[in-house]
């Protein structure tokens, strides 16, 4: 099961971020320093007594003038209504209640999801507490005083955001079809559904079509997610990027494979590697997908010249699939399909003990182990503990002593036998005293 995404909803200046990281704490979750990838702090994991949540930051973006600032309240609600599980409306109780509150709350309201009404910045709940009563006034249910720099009544706010959390999954969690999440700059999504995609809803000055949608591809079914999402018609700015990269990470956290489609006249993008970059942190399955390819001058060296550029960008990720297809001409669109299968299938992969063990031993035979300041590394076991990504255990004498380069041999050797196309491979190292083994 996806875990549940919360996302952070309110006017600049109300605490966003603030509370952000205090819930995130140590545990932001950034998508890494790979080279070409800048550090854009979006999401975060956070556990609340046994639950455990994708925090999705909404804000960054400061309006210009007041008529703008409705446009991106807008912009932002339809953003946590598209992807959230649990919607946290944060509000202010210095500036107590403005307009803009009351038609958020509105577009709030009218959505199916639950939303927690939070109001920020009561430091004291002996003072401010009665002003926080004005805030019913929204008609959104009970608000939750909190400080967000003072960390004060996080735990009853928390609470409420959890209770929601079951009903809200069901629904996903028993649908049994595949989810692939299409993604990345340029969208071929409407070549692969076809007519069949309908327009659902039409918001002040933005276009939402359906986000996702069942195809059946060689005779089997799979739910398509599409991210394309809102298209820009009105004055919002260009910053809406950092609302795209919202929806992206949401579809990329609700998908089994995340298709990134990279634009074969552009190259691949930063934006491209930032996508790449949170799929690996989040072991989905991956196929990367060069499209236009009816428009590039080709003589026999230019695949392996685009292959080499990826796999440059995408160092992290050299498991990853790479097909040339063209959605224009239809070009190796069947071949999509299979190649999804292949890592569908790798993503479950489940390799037994017995053979596990065997090519951990030819592994540390053919090279030996590093030690250090005397004491050599040993390991003692290797078993599969969970699939989606396929999970391994490592048991081992010293933790200290098992460098990432070696864990990188082992997954290689793994890799050698099983192939593992298309899906990321998780370690942990455990450490075990010798006479336990
Ligand atoms: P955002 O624009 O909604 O992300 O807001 P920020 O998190 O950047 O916070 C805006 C301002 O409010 C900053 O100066 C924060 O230090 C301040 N702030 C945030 N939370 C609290 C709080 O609980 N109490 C007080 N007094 N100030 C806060």
């Amino acid at each position: 099961m996806s875990r549940p995404i919360v996302a952070i909803v309110g006017r600049p200046n109300v605490g966003k971020s603030t509370l952000f990281n205090s819930l995130a704490g140590e545990r932001i979750s950034i998508v890494k320093d790979y080279p070409g990838v800048t550090r854009d702090r979006i999401y975060a994991d956070v556990t609340w007594l046994n639950n455990q949540f994708t925090m999705i930051d909404t804000g960054g973006i400061e309006p210009d003038s007041k008529d703008e600032m409705l446009s991106y309240m807008r912009a932002q609600a339809q953003i946590a209504i598209d992807t959230a599980d649990v919607i946290v409306f944060l509000v202010d109780v210095r500036q107590g209640l403005v307009d803009s509150d009351f038609k958020v709350a509105d577009m709030l309201r009218r959505s199916t999801k639950p939303v927690v009404l939070v109001v920020n910045k009561v430091d004291s709940f002996e003072k401010l507490l009665p002003d926080v009563y004005e805030f019913y006034n929204l008609g959104i249910g009970e608000p939750f005083p909190i400080s967000a720099s003072g960390k004060l009544g996080f735990g009853e706010m928390l609470d409420e955001v959890v209770k929601h959390f079951t009903s809200g999954n069901t629904e996903e969690s028993t649908d049994e079809r595949p989810r692939i999440a299409i993604v990345g700059k340029s969208s071929i999504v409407n070549k692969l559904v076809g007519e069949t995609r309908v327009i659902v809803s039409n918001i002040a000055g933005t276009t939402r079509d359906a986000i996702d949608t069942p195809i059946r591809r060689n005779g089997k079914e799979y739910i398509l997610i599409d991210t394309a999402g809102l298209r820009r018609k009105s004055k919002i700015k260009e910053e809406l990027e950092r609302f795209s990269i919202i929806r992206t990470v949401s579809a990329v956290e609700r998908a089994d494979v995340v298709v990134l489609v990279i634009d074969a006249i552009e190259g691949i993008t930063e934006q491209d590697a930032k996508i790449a970059g949170i799929a690996h942190d989040r072991g989905k399955g991956i196929v990367i997908v060069v499209n236009k390819w009816d428009l590039i001058e080709k003589n026999n060296k230019t695949v392996n010249e685009y292959t080499n550029d990826i796999k440059e960008v995408l160092a992290f990720m050299s498991y990853a699939e790479i097909i040339f297809i063209s959605a224009e001409t239809g070009q190796r669109m069947h071949k999509l399909f299979e190649v999804i299968e292949v890592v569908i299938q790798n993503q479950n992969l489940r390799v037994s003990t017995g053979v596990l063990n065997e090519i951990m031993m030819e592994a540390t035979a053919l090279q030996q182990p590093p030690s250090d300041k005397g004491k050599r590394l040993k390991l003692y076991y290797i078993t599969q503990v969970s699939v989606k990504p396929p999970t391994f255990v490592i048991f081992v004498n010293d933790k200290e002593l098992m460098h990432f380069s070696y864990t990188r041999y082992i997954e290689n050797k793994i890799r050698e036998a099983f192939g593992f196309s298309g899906t990321s491979l998780k370690f942990f190292i455990r450490e075990r005293k010798e006479n336990d083994k």
